[in-house]
């Protein structure tokens, strides 16, 4: 739990595969533009319309491994089995340091490891309105095969499973409720460094 007295500056979003993540940090990205959030790097190809740099960072796997023997991860994970995803760490430690909000969108793995390394975030799992609304969600997105899908819907249900880890649990029943609701979570007082 953060700790009492102390809004957190660094808001870590975890949850199920598909529970719309990628859409509420694309509503905060366009509405919420003093929140800096966090661009990861990832092994994996970009998806159409994926910009390189603002959606992530798409990299080699032999880089991806040079910046790990760097130290240059806050967290990284393999994700789904398939690609490594990592939050670089310079970036996020500049912005909390001007006293700029920063919000991580990670998987489960990484929320972990963030955990252990700084306890003083806040941990908010976004969840969805039911377990067939995931698997519409996830279906409907149809940008992965069968086999994909299944391997994802697996992870999910893991997922789903561990929300009592987290400060908060946020129902994404609407992008923009949910993102108001994320954002009020944080802490906006540029003296409180
Ligand atoms: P996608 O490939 O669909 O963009 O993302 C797959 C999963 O990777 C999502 O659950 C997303 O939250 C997670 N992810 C994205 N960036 C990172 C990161 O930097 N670290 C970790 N641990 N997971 C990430």
């Amino acid at each position: 739990m953060p700790q009492a007295n102390h809004e957190p500056r660094l808001v870590v979003l975890a949850g199920p595969t598909a529970v719309g993540k990628g859409t509420v940090s694309a509503y905060i990205r366009t509405h919420f533009p003093q929140v800096y959030l966090s661009v990861s790097m990832t092994t994996r190809p970009p998806r159409p319309g994926e910009v390189d740099g603002v959606h992530y960072h798409f990299v080699a796997p032999q880089e991806f491994d040079r910046l790990i023997a760097a130290g240059e991860f806050l967290e990284y994970a393999v994700v789904h089995g398939r690609a490594k995803y990592g939050t670089p760490r310079g970036p996020v430690e500049r912005a909390l340091a001007l006293g700029q909000p920063a919000l991580l969108e990670i998987d489960l793995q990484g929320a972990r490891q963030v955990r252990e390394t700084m306890p003083e975030a806040m941990f908010v799992f976004l969840a969805p309105p039911s377990w067939d609304e995931l698997v519409r969600r996830l279906v409907g997105r149809g940008t992965e095969d069968e086999a994909e899908r299944e391997v994802r819907l697996e992870t999910a249900r893991r997922e789903l499973a561990a929300a009592d880890e987290f400060d908060r649990v946020i129902v994404n029943d609407d992008v923009r409720r949910a993102s108001e609701e994320l954002v009020s979570l944080m802490d906006w007082r540029p003296s409180a460094l």
